[in-house]
């Protein structure tokens, strides 16, 4: 019958055909449109505006009645706009971070609380994976335009809440996951002594050279997209089968703080968004010594299975008790070391094991909820009084997700305009899937774990010496 080496070669040339289709299919989404927002999402806020009666705040909400995708947004100043008439009604107070000038900001809406206590929200830290984030945040200020939580937020105990829309403007508004400068804003967010530790660093550390022939090519060989994808997928299998996907996808998670034009760079000082981030939460508002209690949540997408998300908090020296704050979705996913990684999924196993969407972290580093959070953020609150979490909502196959990466970069630095556009499309597309179940599933849950987030912060009982009130 057929040799080992046939049937190898047969396995690689059905998967080089399949993953091809898979893009060839890239066109068909639905996005919805304008007339649909108008027919069919007026009523939406039905399902915000009925509030069960409840002890809890997590409970009051009918999740399943939510039209998840009425929430999303076309494209970023769409998202903006959005966002903004949504903290309007939500009496939010409003702050804009421009980039450079006021076409790309960064939009911050606040509802005051407390300031011992704060619920952060952030989206958009990669560009095109902001649409969930930002789709999440709208949803969550409708909510809070609806009066019995008006009413509910002026008790005292409320914490401050403060949604950060799109930390990466430039990103999303030209279909980059990547900042102005091709930086990887999730690797960027170091102290000036940790960034002189990673510029001079072993470049090689994690095997980012040795995968550099897969992830950064410098041409694309064929004038057809059909055959540059089939050489994609080639050199793919090739590189698997050398170095094994984990060994890939760690070298490439890990980060690269040497070459500008590559995938995962992260810079060599804070990016001007990380600086906004910076100036707005640590500068003036002063959280790191006013806070006794922050709950922060970063939402990102792409890894993990589609639809579904991996809570993950990349944490310090001991483990708290998350599985209490989100029951259910939460369960141990791998340890690294001293450091433990903890991923969990409602209705999957996904959260476990070296699979898992968080599996290959353990030497990534300058991300917002492990550096921005701890040692920027919050430097003096101990473990029990900072959660740090990132929600990640899967969106297509790795090796998918993988190669349009690589693909949107060559394009950016090596191509022309239309590739630009061609590529960066597809890019769009691995990060944000365009289907009505997955905008659904992604508004509902984000929902559920912001306010899983709000309950416990609400909850927390924190001293507060005399003379810090
Ligand atoms: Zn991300």
């Amino acid at each position: 019958m057929f040799s080992l080496r046939t049937i190898s070669i047969l396995v690689s040339i059905l998967s080089i055909l399949i993953g091809c289709l898979i893009l060839l299919l890239d066109p068909i989404t639905f996005p919805i449109s304008l007339e649909y927002r108008e027919k069919f999402c007026l009523n939406n806020n039905d399902a915000l505006k009925t509030i069960i009666s409840s002890d809890s705040i997590i409970d009051s909400i009918q999740y399943d009645k939510i039209k998840g995708e009425c929430y999303f947004s076309s494209d970023y100043y769409d998202a903006r706009d959005r966002f903004i008439n949504a903290a309007k009604k939500a009496d939010a107070t409003l702050y804009h971070f421009p980039l450079k000038d006021n076409n790309l900001t960064t939009d911050v809406a606040i509802i005051e609380g407390s300031h011992h206590k704060y619920l952060i929200h952030i989206s958009g830290v990669h560009g095109t994976e902001g649409y969930a984030g930002s789709a999440i945040q709208i949803t969550a200020l409708e909510l809070f335009s609806n009066d019995y939580y008006k009413k509910m937020i002026k008790d005292k105990q409320f914490p401050t809440i403060i949604f950060v829309h799109i930390v990466n403007p430039y990103g999303m508004a030209n279909n980059r996951r990547v900042n102005e400068d091709n930086i990887d804003l999730n690797r960027n967010f170091l102290l000036l002594d940790e960034f002189e530790k990673v510029i001079n660093r072993e470049p090689n550390f994690a095997g980012y050279k040795d995968i550099d022939f897969l992830i950064n090519p410098t041409l694309l060989p064929y004038s057809y997209t059909l055959l540059n994808d089939i050489h994609s997928f080639g050199l793919t299998i090739y590189a698997a089968a050398k170095y094994g996907l984990s060994f890939i996808k760690k070298a490439l998670v890990s980060g690269n703080y040497f070459k500008p034009t590559g995938l995962g760079y992260g810079g060599i000082r804070l990016s001007k968004s990380g600086f906004n981030l910076k100036e707005l939460l640590i500068e003036q508002l002063n959280i790191g010594n006013k806070a006794k209690s922050i709950v922060l949540l970063d939402v990102h997408t792409g890894l993990g299975p589609s639809g579904k998300d991996t809570l993950a908090q990349l944490a310090g020296k001991r483990k708290r008790s998350i599985e209490s704050i989100f029951p259910l979705e939460y369960e141990k996913s791998s340890y690294f070391g001293y450091k433990y990684i903890i991923g969990g999924m409602k209705e999957s196993n996904y959260g476990t094991g070296p699979n898992s969407a968080l599996s290959g972290y353990d030497l990534t580093v300058g991300t917002v909820t492990e550096d921005f959070c701890l040692k920027m953020l919050a430097p003096n609150l101990n473990d029990d009084s900072r959660l740090c979490i990132l929600q990640e909502f899967g969106t297509r196959d790795m090796v998918i997700v993988g190669k349009t990466l690589t693909d949107e970069n060559w394009a950016y630095h090596y191509g022309n305009n239309e590739q630009k556009k061609f590529y960066g499309k597809r890019l769009k597309n691995s990060f944000f899937v365009e289907t009505t179940i997955w905008k659904r599933n992604v508004v509902r849950r984000g929902l559920k774990v912001f306010l899983q987030g709000l309950h416990y912060s609400l909850n927390e009982i924190i001293n507060i010496s005399e003379t810090q009130l």
